[in-house]
């Protein structure tokens, strides 16, 4: 069978930039590298996913609330907006996750659209099987979307230019892309595609 790619952006949202109230050092650097793949996709009529943090106001994933984070991606709020300078085509299909009070949903694979399909119906309903992986963060939700995308037998190509980590302990991510290459991801960058 045919590869049939498709692009996901994990939260790439105000709160993980930033001026944001978990702001991921270096976030906004990768939005004009995340925009190159967005057009080579669109280019190409392949799929573009975009995932959204999108919490209740009470959630036992807030310290608060006796969770790890401070308040982020309440929904609808402006903190939960994707970066104003993110250029999403009017097709990208966006989805949600955290929307439970009760655990944390790190993985895009938690994720439904506005209708309720879940992520990977979806991408069974447009056939795609390999997964370009870009957004925030990589030792957090971008780790834990490819490894599921790999235990649910997806090819996964990480766009190792278009992520950044969170870092709470120093060498997070760089560990998290261990992980994830140890475990069937193939890192890559941008100049590999535009050929
Ligand atoms: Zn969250």
């Amino acid at each position: 069978m045919k590869n049939k790619k498709a692009l996901l952006i994990v939260d790439l949202q105000n709160d993980f930039c930033p001026a944001g109230a978990l702001g991921v050092p270096g976030a906004d650097k990768i939005v004009p590298v995340i925009n190159r793949y967005v057009r080579l996709f669109s280019k190409k009529k392949l799929p573009i996913f975009a995932s959204a943090d999108w919490h209740p106001i009470r959630t036992a994933h807030f310290k608060d609330f006796g969770g790890r984070w401070p308040v982020h991606c309440i929904h609808n709020s402006r903190g939960a907006q994707f970066h104003p300078k993110l250029k999403l085509p009017k097709d990208a299909i966006v989805v949600y996750k955290g929307m439970d009070p009760q655990r944390d949903s790190y993985s895009v694979f938690q994720a439904e659209d506005k209708s309720g399909r879940s992520f990977l119906n979806i991408l069974k309903i447009l056939r795609v099987n390999e997964l370009y992986v870009a957004g925030l963060a990589t030792d957090y939700c971008v780790k834990y979307s490819v490894k599921d995308a790999l235990k649910s037998g997806f090819k996964v190509r990480l766009l190792v230019d278009a992520i950044k980590g969170v870092d709470l302990k120093p060498k997070d991510s760089e560990s998290a892309i261990k992980d994830m290459s140890r475990l069937g991801a193939k890192p890559i960058k941008i100049g590999v595609l535009k050929k």
